[in-house]
């Protein structure tokens, strides 16, 4: 088994996909460590910073760009930028343990293109977006203005499904967790 490789979750906002990968890092079978993000979106709820995301000011996070520090960033909604830090990639890959992913569908598909077949993206794909206005309504984390901005988002994220490696349809968690551990198994054992 070849260790460092890069496992990419990609999905539109509020299709559980958070939810997925944070099951599958309790379970703890598959040797992979979670990948924190830079952001400088303030925290939300009991989000901590080197835990969730490394919260960044809107400097600090520019300042990150002008120094190449990252392999890749987006500005996912307007002014809030995400990026997946060189530092926290090696410092996973160079003890030899496999990384996990959290990013954008663009940002999957750009860091898919950069590592190929070191990598595996799968997309996780709501079953409809009547069921992620559900999703985001329920998690009580977001305004109104907010979920509605979302949502307009992901119907065009959703056109990026066919560039990833797999997709796996959360209509039920248990099951799309059952798959996505599947899928990342067989990447891993290659
Ligand atoms: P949230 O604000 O809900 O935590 O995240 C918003 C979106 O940003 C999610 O789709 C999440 O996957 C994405 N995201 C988080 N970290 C990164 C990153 O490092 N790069 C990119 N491109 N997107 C990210």
């Amino acid at each position: 088994m070849t260790k460092g490789k890069i496992i990419i979750i990609s999905a539109p906002s509020g299709s559980g996909k958070s939810t997925i990968i944070s099951a599958l890092l309790e379970r703890g079978e598959i040797d992979m460590q979670f990948s924190i993000s830079a952001t400088n979106r303030p925290p939300r709820g009991e989000e901590q910073h080197g835990v969730n995301y490394y919260f960044l000011s809107d400097e600090e996070f520019h300042h990150a760009i002008d120094n190449d520090a990252f392999v890749e960033f987006e500005e996912v909604y307007p002014g809030r930028f995400y990026g997946t830090l060189k530092s926290e990639v090696s410092r996973i890959t160079d003890d030899g343990h496999n990384v996990i992913l959290d990013i954008d569908v663009k940002g999957g598909v750009n860091v898919k293109k950069l590592y190929g077949e070191k990598a595996i993206s799968i997309f996780i794909q709501p079953p409809s977006i009547e069921s992620l206005r559900q999703r985001l309504t329920g998690r009580g984390t977001d305004a109104p203005e907010a979920i509605e901005q979302r949502l307009a988002k992901a119907e065009y994220e959703l056109s990026f499904a066919p560039e990833f490696d797999c997709i796996v349809v959360n209509d039920e968690l248990e099951k799309a967790i059952a798959e996505t551990d599947a899928k990342i198994k067989a990447f891993l054992a290659e």
